[in-house]
């Protein structure tokens, strides 16, 4: 049997008529042997059931009512406007959205999260899977909750690799064609219970898939043409990146590339399998490939920014040292509450670390932190230079006074208000 491919379709490529008729064509045009495709929730639908869920605990019930017969009416036009919806669509559109309707909110917050969010990939698998089927009469739909296996971290599950593994390979491994499955969500092993992997997390569940099938390549189909060596909306001249190492991919991601999620890299690393970033609307032009490469090409500086960032400045409060346990107990309170430091740097009396802002999960780390004087700067902006040359250099002091900054000869950074 041929080897599988892993195609990853985000929420922009499924947004509207024209976006899921392109996603036809391209697997009607890629899709021979066999073909998993991994979506997201289509267009904006993650925000709007956030949105929901926070009329829903504030009681706001017109507001409830009302993003919910958006979502209803948006995935419903959708359909229409391919003529799919049939009588079995119905059902399955409507049974999503009532099932999140009928969930009592007295449930912690994580779990019912998790609950109401995972709609948007059920509701997009359900539609792409009779989109799909136009074309591949035969086409599959997997919910990924059989397979996915994870802890039960609500909002932010780590997923059981080796369990995980299992499952897809016994499921899949006898299996011809094409198949429709969700990113995003998964079940945790312990409750069963539909868990969530954190925010963009479905080019992470695609690398899964890819990597539990053994598959020859993964393929992220994007509204841009590739990676490029900085976001256009801020930078200026940049260029699309052909050729990316693993590792620099992945530094590129976890330093604010949003083109994919810093989770992706690693399980394709691992296995060698071949990711490609490519238009969905031009997909004839030259793309990025991420792959075990030994240098970026072109070798340019990659210019990349990271809004939102908190900076925590941590003191001992009698001006005792700050040794290494002290620190390694600090960063272990990051970790526990799921706060991941961007950058850190410690004098002999403090620490400062730059944090992506979660204000409740920092919150509860400012309170674990009571044995210090806590101090912290909201609305920062991080930017990595990768690659750094002397004009990007002088381009990136001219951007202002920083608050924390850090040089190496692969790297620059500088955290600043903006
Ligand atoms: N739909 C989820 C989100 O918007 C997951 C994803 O798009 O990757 O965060
Ligand atoms: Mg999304």
């Amino acid at each position: 049997m041929t080897n599988w491919s892993v195609f990853k379709f985000g929420g922009n490529s499924l947004k509207d008529q024209k976006s899921l008729e392109r996603a036809i064509d391209l697997v009607s045009e890629f899709g021979n042997g066999r073909l998993l495709i991994v979506v997201s929730a289509m267009g904006k639908s993650t925000n709007a059931l956030e949105s929901y869920l926070e009329a829903r605990i504030n009681k706001d019930l017109n507001l409830e009512n009302q993003i919910w017969q958006e979502l209803k009416d948006f995935h419903i036009e959708i359909s229409k406007s391919l003529n799919l919806f049939d009588e079995v669509l119905r059902l399955g559109i409507e049974g999503e959205l009532n099932r999140i309707r009928k969930l009592s909110i007295d449930s912690p917050y994580e779990r019912l999260y998790d609950s109401v969010v995972s709609a948007g990939e059920i509701l997009s698998s359900i539609i792409l899977h009779a989109a799909i089927q136009t074309k591949f009469p035969n086409a599959s739909w997997l919910d990924s909750r059989m397979v996915i296996k994870t802890n039960s971290s609500h909002k932010r599950a780590e997923i059981n690799l080796e369990y995980t593994e299992r499952s897809i390979h016994d499921k899949l491994i006898n299996q011809q064609g094409v198949w429709i499955s969700q990113g995003f969500i998964g079940a945790s092993e312990q409750t069963k219970e539909t868990t969530t992997l954190g925010r963009e997390g479905s080019d992470y569940s695609a690398a899964i898939f890819a990597y539990s099938l053994k598959a020859k390549e993964l393929t992220i189909w994007k509204d841009v043409p590739g990676l490029m060596s900085g976001d256009p909306k801020f930078f200026r001249n940049v260029q699309l990146l052909h050729e990316v190492p693993y590792d620099e991919a992945m530094e590129m991601a976890f330093f604010g590339a949003t083109v994919i999620h810093p989770k992706t890299i690693q399980p394709l690393k691992s296995r060698n399998i071949v990711l490609h970033v490519r238009s969905f609307f031009d997909n004839k032009s030259r793309a990025t490939q991420i792959s075990n490469f030994n240098f970026l090409k072109p070798k340019i500086p990659c210019f990349l920014r990271k809004s939102n960032q908190t900076m925590i400045e941590v003191k001992s409060k009698d001006l005792s040292f700050v040794s290494d346990g002290q620190l390694s107990d600090i960063y272990n309170i990051f970790s526990n509450i799921g706060l991941t430091v961007n950058l850190a740097q410690h004098s002999a009396t403090k620490g400062t670390f730059c944090i992506s802002s979660e204000p409740r999960l920092i919150a509860i780390a400012v309170s674990k932190l009571n044995s210090y004087d806590v101090f912290l700067e909201n609305d920062l902006v991080l930017y990595t230079i990768r690659n750094p040359n002397e004009e990007s250099k002088i381009w990136l002091t001219r951007k202002g006074q920083p608050k924390m900054e850090q040089s190496s000869a692969k790297m620059d950074q500088a955290l600043l208000l903006e």
